[in-house]
């Protein structure tokens, strides 16, 4: 088993030891593994996520550790990014990337504090930790989590960091960290446990490397929270990602209060007017097409002269879209004289539109009508589009390089109903 530097010395930056093992690189792990006698790197576990550095073995050159790794027999793997020359016995120099242990030093003594605050004001316990690149998340044994109960949360764990109490490690037997009254105890298994205590506020077995006093957290930021498998998740973020992640929001807040010429608090209201007047303007916009479609389709019937008892209504529209095209053609055959519509558009993306007056409201002329539907699929065919639909109305989609042929596509529906 590794002797671990970091229970101790969670401070520890750098230190020196020697390779006890060298783990050749294969096709599982492609990246070369050094176990050590003793490493203040930390590997993944308990939540927290694991150290990264670099070590120097002998003379040679320093290598960057990428991952650190525990394996079941307690030993601890460091992955190098390239391979060494190393035997059992060198000495080897070890340096932690420490801002990024620091980092990890506050988002996990961030996640005590908020866990026993979370128990101290609502008795909600935490089930698991997740400490990811971005931020981090507690799942709390609860259906739900109030916002309320979220700005109570964290109005307590900030208050406990303004406090700066002291945070202590220290070693007890099982038996005496039953009678202790932890916020969390370890399954059975351990003899000796390793707990992490927040002076007066919170005590938990814990493997983490953590800050000495809670002012070192810095500041603990609660984000969203949702609901899991679990309970509840809740997203928060901790010392520098905090400051991080506020300035990130407030750049992003600010560009949107310069778009509406606004201050950042007002943001929320202008955007609730926008999308009211949006709403608005759409339905304005809907009905004056409506009312543009309709006057269109008078227009159109009136000028196109009856034909065998019916009237074959041809349009390509250029400069508007297919649902246009739509809107026309289903105002066209409402009219009482029975009307085949046949009609496209050569806006992106082109389609064409068949429709025609169904049969029982023309007074059963059946014998002036025809199927849409089929209709359109085999004018269609010709140019490689799909579509269909049914006998009264059909649309379908032209392929871009045929819109050329839209005319010539009505035409030729127009020739097989014989008009
Ligand atoms: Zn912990």
């Amino acid at each position: 088993m590794t002797k671990r530097l970091y229970y101790d010395s969670p401070e520890l930056q750098e230190f020196e030891s020697v390779v006890e093992g060298v783990l050749a690189p294969s096709a599982e792990q492609p990246r070369p593994g050094v176990i050590l006698r003793e490493t203040a790197f930390y590997p993944t576990s308990g939540g927290q996520v694991h150290d990264t550095g670099w070590l120097t073995l002998d003379s040679s050159d320093r290598v960057r550790v990428t991952e650190v790794a525990e394996q079941e027999d307690g030993r601890i793997v460091h992955y190098l990014e390239a391979p060494v020359r190393a035997v059992g016995g060198a000495v080897v120099r070890g340096v932690i990337d420490f801002d990024r242990r620091r980092d990890h030093m506050q988002q996990h003594s961030g996640q005590h504090v908020l866990s026993a605050a979370f128990v101290e004001l609502y008795q909600m316990p935490t089930v698991s930790f997740h400490m990811g690149e971005d931020y981090c998340s507690i799942d709390l044994a609860t259906p739900s989590v109030s916002s309320g109960q979220i700005a109570g949360a964290e109005k307590r764990a900030n208050q406990i960091v303004f406090e700066n109490r002291a945070v202590r490690i220290r070693y007890v037997s099982r038996a005496e960290a039953e009678k202790l009254g932890l916020r969390k105890l370890p399954p059975a298994g351990h003899d000796e446990l390793r707990l992490v205590e927040v002076t007066d506020f919170d005590l938990s077995a814990c493997g983490g490397t953590h800050v000495s006093a809670s002012g070192q957290i810095g500041s603990i930021f609660l984000r969203k929270s949702e609901r899991v498998r679990q309970g509840t998740r809740v997203e928060f973020v901790c010392g520098d990602r905090a400051v991080r992640m506020a300035r990130r929001d407030y750049s992003a807040l600010s560009e949107a209060a310069a778009l509406f010429s606004t201050q950042l608090w007002d943001v929320p209201d202008q955007i609730r007017k926008n999308v009211e007047e949006s709403k608005l303007l759409r339905k304005q916009k809907d009905d004056a097409l409506d009312q543009l479609a309709e006057l269109m389709a008078l227009a159109a019937l009136h000028d196109q002269p009856e034909t065998n008892a019916r009237k074959i209504i041809m349009r390509v529209f250029s400069d508007r879209d297919i649902g246009f095209a739509k809107l026309f053609a289903q105002k066209v055959t409402r009219a009482a004289t029975p009307v085949i519509a046949l009609v496209a558009s050569t806006v992106d993306p082109p389609g064409l539109v068949f429709a025609q007056t169904p049969a029982q409201a023309s007074g059963g002329a059946s014998d002036s009508t025809a199927d849409m539907g089929a209709l359109l699929k085999q004018v269609l065919s010709s140019v490689g589009g799909r579509g269909g639909g049914s006998r009264d109305f059909a649309q379908g989609g032209v392929p871009a390089g045929c819109t050329v042929r839209v005319e010539q596509l009505l035409r030729e529906a127009a020739g097989t109903i014989g008009a």
